[in-house]
């Protein structure tokens, strides 16, 4: 992509929705196929201390997801009140269940619980969102390991694209330790120049505009302005924003965006079904290998 490319009139959807239900398919497949084999059945424990109703849904979600591709859902609904102690009780108990091969924290926890020292305890070959140190620290030295996956669901939509991320310069709007930090490392592996933006940075307009990828991880509803976007850019939006009515919104200001972006991720139906998505196969992983195949 370079200055001279012709804008395009109107970006394509990058349709995260229907991409992780083809995703979804497969992997309900190969689960299929396992168990045909005689292999024990992936389990997916949900972990949700309290009543906020956000976290309700998303964990409803999760469920939902988990057992339509035939993975057991082994959900631990915990009181608001709990302790520390029980909760990291709870953890080990699940690190020792063989029937356990994923263990998902839902976050926030409520106040009072120290979040880095949960997230620490769990088992991290069952760490299926990827938040460990340790499988953070691998993916920070190009190991494998599990990976976060909302940052492995952005990769699986630029790969749709079919964008060449080597030598391209991409764009990650937000330095999170759940998003913008990994998503920023997983493009570097697949060879892209990497800027990473955050609050402090100075113009961040003029980063943007430079960006044949933009990943836009903030929570601020249409940061990212239509205008910044170069033309033929991939605009991948994470934001998840409520609006005043109770729609949702991203981070970017999709209609200007889409003016000018040769691909664009809705809100929602973009990465918010490919992080449920990138669960489910982190977790088979977790039960069967990476090939989803192994003992
Ligand atoms: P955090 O709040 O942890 O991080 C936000 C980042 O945005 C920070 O690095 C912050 O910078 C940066 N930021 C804030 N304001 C600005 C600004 N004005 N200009 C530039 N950068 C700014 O958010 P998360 O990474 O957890 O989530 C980001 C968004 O993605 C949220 O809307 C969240 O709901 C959504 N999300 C969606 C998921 C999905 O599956 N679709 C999954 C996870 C998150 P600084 O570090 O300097 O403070």
């Amino acid at each position: 992509m370079d200055d001279a490319s012709p804008p395009p009139v109107s970006g394509r959807l990058l349709d995260g929705k229907a991409l992780a239900a083809r995703i979804r398919e497969e992997l309900q497949e190969r689960v299929r196929r396992g168990l045909e084999a005689g292999r024990s059945r992936p389990g997916l424990a949900t972990v949700l201390v309290g009543d906020d109703p956000a976290s309700a849904v998303y964990v409803r979600n999760k469920r939902r997801a988990c057992e339509q591709v035939g993975l057991a859902n082994l959900h631990r609904q915990l009181p608001a009140s709990t302790s520390s102690e029980a909760l990291l009780d709870e953890i080990a108990a699940l690190n020792a269940d063989p029937a356990v091969h994923g263990i998902l924290v839902q976050l926030p926890l409520p106040a009072g619980l120290d979040e880095a020292a949960i997230l620490e305890a769990v088992d991290p070959a069952k760490d299926v969102d990827g938040f460990h140190p340790r499988n953070q620290g691998c993916l920070l030295q190009g190991r494998p390991a599990l990976r976060p996956c909302t940052p492995r669901g952005i990769l699986r939509l630029l790969d749709e694209t079919g964008i060449e991320l080597r030598g391209a310069r991409a764009v990650v709007v937000g330095r999170s330790n759940i998003v913008g930090k990994p998503v920023a490392l997983m493009l570097l592996e697949r060879h892209a120049t990497v800027v990473l933006c955050h609050s402090r940075t100075r113009d961040l307009a003029a980063e943007v505009g430079a960006a044949d990828v933009v990943v836009a991880a903030v929570g601020v509803p249409q940061l990212i302005r239509g205008e910044w976007i170069r033309p033929g850019a991939v605009v991948v939006d994470v934001g998840i924003n409520r609006t005043g009515d109770g729609r949702l919104t991203g981070d970017v200001d999709f209609e200007a965006a889409r003016e000018r972006a040769s691909w664009i991720t809705p809100v929602p139906g973009g990465v918010g079904p490919m992080t449920i998505a990138m669960l489910l196969q982190n977790t088979l992983e977790a039960a069967w290998g990476a090939a989803g195949e192994a003992g």
